[in-house]
């Protein structure tokens, strides 16, 4: 678990027993420095954006699903070796890891996912994807980058491109990674197993951003500590006993018994976890029976479920599979029901040091306004994996929303379509620029950047 191995970043720790003065000082020079770091300047962001626009629209319309992303992967991969970047393929499936070294200081992390989703794109768009593929139950699906990530890799390209061209500015060693399959929960620990760590430098502090639609573009968002939860998904099979629809006693029907267990879940976090806890227990899908008269075998749903602390967590999984074996009981179920645990992640924990220490650094960068602090989120995400290795880093959100219509929605009290929602459609410009100059600002100051 995150939590209980943090690390703490070195620069900004307080020393305790240090003079008034002296912390003053101290101080000062961090604002100093910090408005000398002005980060990219809108020139350098300028002479990127074209092609990192190009990128982004040519991502857009080609997506892939988790653990597939291999033409992603390849045009990644390409554009960072034509930057002069050491580029390795294929780390832990389609993983890609580019390396550009520049004289002694640290090892700097910068990480994009590489995948879309299971989503018919409705934006309207007229780069909109049209991508069917089969996924990995063999289904004809289509396909959509819903998440943002195409947006993240344009802006790792960008932001790779002005590092390039910049080693005046900064010293280290700057480490890209394009992680596949982080929808489904897997791809950061594959690229771990591969070596990430071992055939590559280790990082001593890691950068990742996620654009979101609560936000407006031009703007991120930082929150210290716990960003986001630990994440679980489970499968359960609940058996009955198949027969004719019009002679129900002579079946146990595993649809009734679902349903029942489906309601008797919702009681978990309304009536046992404490209500000042985080916690969320959604089914997303249930999947039974073939026709209008005929009872099932069996039935299957899969959940998700979403806490903050172990403890809860723990008491939320064995609630769970309590209620699920009571009621399979309760309907005379021939056999107990099966719970499989399929995917699990820890929460994303931004180290409290670090990000005062770039909040600073993108205040600079962005303007004191546009850099906002932001609650934790309920979503999840793997890059809890590269933490929990040792390297303490700052996720932080990219503002993605259309300003105008974000005010809209606000006023109106509605909420503008959320990432993996098939109208998802965040507002490229400006928030692709915002991420390139967020970006390039974070890693100039990690890599003792200098102003420029
Ligand atoms: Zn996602
Ligand atoms: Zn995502």
């Amino acid at each position: 678990m995150t939590g209980k191995t943090i690390t703490r970043f070195p620069l900004a720790q307080y020393q305790p027993g240090i003079t008034k003065t002296a912390m003053l000082l101290f101080l000062l020079s961090l604002a100093a420095s910090a408005i000398a770091e002005t980060g990219a300047s809108s020139k350098e962001v300028d002479a990127v954006y074209p092609q990192a626009y190009d990128l982004y629209v040519d991502l857009h319309q080609n997506p892939e699903l988790s653990a597939h992303e291999t033409q992603t992967a390849s045009k990644l991969a390409a554009r960072l070796r034509n930057l002069g970047y050491d580029v390795t393929e294929h780390v832990g499936g389609t993983g890609v890891v580019a390396i550009l070294r520049n004289g002694t200081g640290p090892t700097v992390m910068l990480r994009t996912e590489l995948d879309a989703l299971p989503v018919e794109e409705k934006t309207g768009l007229p780069y909109a994807s049209r991508v069917h593929a089969k996924d990995d139950a063999g289904r004809d699906v289509p396909v959509m980058h819903a998440c943002g990530h195409d947006l993240h890799m344009a802006a790792l390209v960008g932001t790779a491109s002005i590092m390039a061209h910049s080693r005046d500015t900064w010293h280290g060693t700057l480490m890209l990674i394009g992680q596949p399959a982080e929808e489904t929960i897997g791809g950061a620990k594959e690229m771990i197993d591969d070596g990430l760590f071992t055939r590559f430098p280790k990082p001593s502090a890691g950068v990742a951003l996620h654009v979101v639609n609560d936000l407006p573009a031009g703007q991120v968002g930082i929150t210290p500590g716990i960003y986001n939860t630990n994440a679980d998904s489970l499968r359960i099979t609940i058996y009955g006993k198949g027969g004719h629809g019009s002679a129900p006693h002579t079946a146990i029907d595993p649809i009734v018994i679902a349903a029942k267990t489906i309601l008797a879940l919702q009681t978990i976090a309304s009536r046992e976890v404490k209500p000042e806890e985080m916690a969320v227990v959604t089914v997303g899908y249930i999947r039974a029976g073939t026709k209008n008269n005929i009872i099932p075998d069996q039935a299957e749903m899969g959940l998700t479920v979403r806490t903050r602390k172990a403890e809860v967590r723990k008491q939320i999984l064995a609630a769970i599979t309590r209620i699920t074996k009571a009621e399979a009981l309760a309907g005379g179920a021939p056999q107990e029901p099966l719970i499989e645990h399929v995917e699990g992640t820890n929460l994303v924990y931004n180290d409290p040091a670090l990000a005062q220490r770039l909040r600073v650094t993108l205040q600079a960068a962005l303007g004191k306004d546009n850099v906002i602090t932001t609650e934790a989120i309920t979503g999840s995400e793997d890059y809890s994996v590269f933490i929990e290795q040792g390297v303490p880093s700052l996720y932080f959100s990219l503002g993605g929303a259309d300003p105008q219509k974000l005010a809209e929605a606000r006023a109106a009290g509605t909420v503008l379509p959320s990432n993996h929602s098939s109208l998802f459609a965040p507002a490229v410009e400006p928030a692709l620029r915002t991420g390139i100059a967020g970006e390039v600002a974070v890693l100039r100051n990690l890599l003792n950047g200098a102003a420029r």
